[in-house]
């Protein structure tokens, strides 16, 4: 049977985002993202995915292995919650730097949550997508998930943005683990 999935932005939806990410030491998670994330993989048994834009990787800011210590900071932090993410997917391009076909995976492409929902057989329509970003919530969109825009006090111009598109997120949440409280409601929806 195919499986439910939260797709997660990475910077600034679970982790507070300096810029550019590559210092483990700067890792910390956001307010309510530790027991978000438990609660939507040990309560609800959804899988949980990180899907994330990594330019940096391109404009030689770092690298994918600065990625992946710090996607595995972030499990290393998540294990106090007693939960784990289930996989991570990152895009290291930029148009400005690549060519079409590689830029292809990036954000707001939904090319990342397509090759997620095909190795971990997912159903996208009975899916969610979490950012604080315009992109993540037309990537979500464009895979035909649920999108939910945190606000986390300082998405304003977000808000206003996506107001004015066609591309209204389905919930605006304050923080993640409101969120979480948006999921948990849908998924009785959809039983
Ligand atoms: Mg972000």
């Amino acid at each position: 049977m195919l499986q439910s999935a939260v797709f997660l932005d990475r910077d600034d939806t679970i982790n507070k985002d300096p810029g550019y990410l590559s210092d483990v030491n700067k890792v910390e998670l956001l307010p309510g993202v530790g027991e978000g994330i438990s609660f939507l993989k040990n309560k609800l048994n959804l899988k949980i995915i990180v899907i994330s834009n990594q330019s940096g990787i391109t404009r030689g800011f770092l690298t994918e292995s600065d990625v992946d210590a710090v996607n595995s900071k972030i499990q290393e932090l998540l294990k106090t919650f007693d939960v784990e993410i289930d996989d991570f997917f990152f895009c290291p391009y930029h148009p400005d730097f690549d060519p079409p076909e590689k830029v292809e995976c990036r954000k707001p492409s939904p090319k990342m949550i397509f090759e997620a929902a095909e190795k971990h057989s997912i159903n996208l329509k009975r899916s969610f997508t979490i950012g604080d970003k315009e992109t993540d919530i037309l990537c979500g969109k464009n895979a035909g998930t649920e999108t939910i825009l945190v606000l986390n006090g300082k998405n304003a111009e977000e808000i206003i943005n996506l107001k004015n598109g066609e591309f209204y997120p389905n919930f605006v949440a304050d923080n993640f683990l409101h969120a979480c409280e948006y999921i948990s409601s849908k998924i009785g929806d959809f039983n």
